[in-house]
């Protein structure tokens, strides 16, 4: 047997960095659990600002 891995490209997965195949089901991440991870990074706000522009940022400057 020869292996194939030439037919099954990969690109790392962006929360372990683990190969991952381009046809996995979960991918870009190589499971569910860095796909759930990337999700909770944007919904508790470490990938952007969601909190709102309150008086106090306005007045810094003064
Ligand atoms: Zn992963």
């Amino acid at each position: 047997m020869v292996a194939k891995a030439d037919n099954n490209p990969t690109s790392p997965c962006p929360i372990c960095r683990k190969p991952t195949a381009q046809d996995a089901k979960h991918f870009p991440f190589c499971c569910v659990r860095c796909k759930t991870i990337d999700l909770a990074k944007w919904a508790d706000g470490s990938y952007t600002i969601t909190r709102s522009i309150e008086q106090d940022d306005l007045e810094e400057d003064d």
